[in-house]
């Protein structure tokens, strides 16, 4: 089980982002975590080792990782995995046949359809709420409630859940609170400080930041459910290889500055979106009008640079995204360079299209992922874009 050291805890943020989880390699000195790309481990006799068997189960450069993104969300414990769903279904394995769990109605795609289309067929069972109002949350729980599962902000929708109201739900009913924080990234929001049991990611995304590998992790604080997580995470073995570890771990070095240049960016572009094309077709929580901006004040300490932008028409969503040039067209976000995508055919298709209406995911709606590009060129490519609109 990868705790971490307790003296990283006492450093700021941007310091532990850099040194963290992370000592000089022990046999040279080497100042980086090398890359321990082993399967196995030479044992110094019958029942003697140097902590290491196997590596499903303990890999020195994923240790490394996983303490650091531990030290960054203020837990104890880290678990790597091959992709952020891998970590989700590996966390869903704590519970069992008959049980319950009561989720946001407007989390990741990929997530719904873990659950709806994989998971209820091992007898767990979903109960989809709008997670803005926490009554709809207390509503929802049943006798056989396990969990509470949030993501917030949303992808694309930028809803919020308050997590102080959702952590104390979870106390008082003696259920957990596992939390999606891939869109805040902990540098903005540490869902662990308003009573979260668990907070997960996907890697893939803010942490990495560098668009060049696929992965996951979770965080938690309690000793016991570490326990569980660790034997999930090595019985089942959904783990991630040294070298995703390793670029990983390289990315949460710069998340601090990142962070800032992504938030940076993501509020110019969203006011510059807000005068061209109507501030309430652009939702961002650190605009003023956006509908839950105190929320987002209170429980986040920036916003990054995840905009949604209701175009009116798939047509006008068309041009846009066959227009841009420093935006790429492509699925994913969270990396140094900016991303345009149409969440109702990319991210979002595999929720049905009903379902997509209800919550409010148009064919009209694109998202961008501002990256840490100069803004003039980034607010240069949209002006061309929207040229004529
Ligand atoms: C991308 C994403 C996931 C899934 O993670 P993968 O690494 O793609 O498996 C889960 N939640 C959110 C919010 C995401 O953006």
């Amino acid at each position: 089980m990868t705790r971490v050291f307790d003296e990283d805890l006492d450093a700021r943020f941007g310091t532990r982002a850099i040194h963290a989880g992370q000592r000089p390699d022990p046999a040279t000195g080497a100042i980086m975590t090398p890359i321990y790309q082993t399967s196995t481990y030479v044992q110094d006799a019958l029942g003697e080792n140097k902590g290491y068997e196997y590596a499903r189960g303990k890999n020195p450069t994923r240790e490394a990782l996983e303490r650091n993104v531990a030290a960054l969300e203020g837990g104890r414990h880290g678990f790597a995995f091959s992709s952020g769903m891998g970590c989700l279904d590996s966390l869903m394995k704590l519970f069992k046949a008959g049980d319950h769990i009561v989720c946001g109605e407007n989390v990741y795609g990929g997530t719904f359809r873990l659950f709806d289309r994989i998971l209820r067929h091992f007898g767990l069972s979903f109960t989809f709420v709008d997670t803005r109002d926490p009554q709809l949350i207390e509503d929802a729980i049943t006798a056989s409630t396990v969990a509470i599962l949030v993501e917030t902000p949303t992808n694309p929708l930028m809803r919020l859940t308050d997590l102080a109201a959702a952590g104390d739900i979870a106390k008082r009913r003696g259920i957990l609170l596992m939390v999606d924080n891939t869109f805040a990234s902990p540098y903005f929001q540490r869902p662990l400080e308003f009573g979260a049991h668990v907070v997960y990611h996907s890697s893939t995304k803010y942490l990495n930041g560098h668009s060049d590998m696929v992965g996951g992790i979770a965080v938690v604080l309690e000793d016991s459910l570490a326990e569980r997580i660790q034997f999930i995470a090595n019985a089942a073995g959904a783990v991630p290889g040294p070298m995703d570890a390793w670029l990983t771990l390289r990315g949460t070095k710069t998340l601090a500055l990142r962070m800032r240049a992504h938030d940076e960016n993501g509020r110019r572009v969203s006011e510059w979106l807000a005068n061209r094309w109507g501030a309430e077709r652009v939702i961002y929580p650190g605009l003023p009008t956006h509908p839950q901006h105190a929320l987002a004040k209170k429980q986040m300490s920036g916003f990054g640079g995840m905009i949604s932008v209701e175009m009116g028409s798939k047509e006008k969503a068309a041009t846009v995204l066959g227009r841009t040039k420093v935006y790429a067209l492509a699925e994913s976000l969270g990396g140094v360079e900016s991303l345009i995508s149409h969440p109702a055919s990319m991210t979002h298709a595999s929720v049905p299209p009903e379902r997509r209406a209800a919550l409010g995911i148009s064919d009209g709606l694109i998202r961008l992922s501002t990256g840490v590009e100069d803004i003039e060129d980034l607010i240069g490519d949209l002006d061309q874009a929207f040229k004529g609109l």
